[in-house]
This record gives structure tokens, C-alpha cells and sequence, in this order.
């Protein structure tokens, strides 16, 4: 179940398309799901465009490198 959800929210996640996402595939969703494993360079966060953090109405960035927003309800 938590499966599908991450893969519905991947859906709208544009971490992809982000300047700081650490790439080879790394599997996004981390206001929802937690933090990257991978190395983080921060080079801008482009969350507050998302439609996942609007509809939560998220407030924070870099969920990749510090993991879930405190609202998530997952
Ligand atoms: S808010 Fe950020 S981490 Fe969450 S789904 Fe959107 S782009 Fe991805
Ligand atoms: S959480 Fe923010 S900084 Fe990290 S990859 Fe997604 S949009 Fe970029």
C-alpha cells in the first residue's frame, strides 16, 4: 500500500527537475517518505512550486536532506 502511495505522489513530485536532486534515481517524495540516502548539495529547492506541498500546505524545504515535513500525515 505504502508502495502505490509513494508511487501516486511521485507523480506530482518535481524533485527531478530540481538543481539539488542527487540523481540515479533516487526515489523522490521525501516531504512524505523521508530523507534521501544519498548526498545532498544544496543548490536551491524548488518544493514550494509542487503541488504535494501546496495541497499540504507545506512550509519547509530540502526535505532531502532533512526528511518529512512535520504536517505529513503519511
Ligand atoms: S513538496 Fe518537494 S519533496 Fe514533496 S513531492 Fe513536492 S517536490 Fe517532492
Ligand atoms: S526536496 Fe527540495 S531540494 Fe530536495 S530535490 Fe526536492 S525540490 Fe530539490
Amino acid at each position: 500500500m505504502r508502495k502505490i502511495l509513494r508511487f501516486f505522489i511521485s507523480l506530482f513530485c518535481i524533485c527531478k527537475k530540481c538543481p539539488s536532486y542527487p540523481g540515479k534515481k533516487d526515489p523522490v517524495t521525501y516531504c512524505e517518505f523521508g530523507k534521501s540516502g544519498m548526498e545532498i548539495k544544496k543548490k536551491g529547492c524548488i518544493c514550494s512550486r509542487c503541488f504535494v506541498w501546496k495541497v499540504n500546505r507545506f512550509s519547509n524545504h530540502y526535505y532531502c536532506e532533512t526528511g518529512k515535513d512535520p504536517k505529513s500525515k503519511i
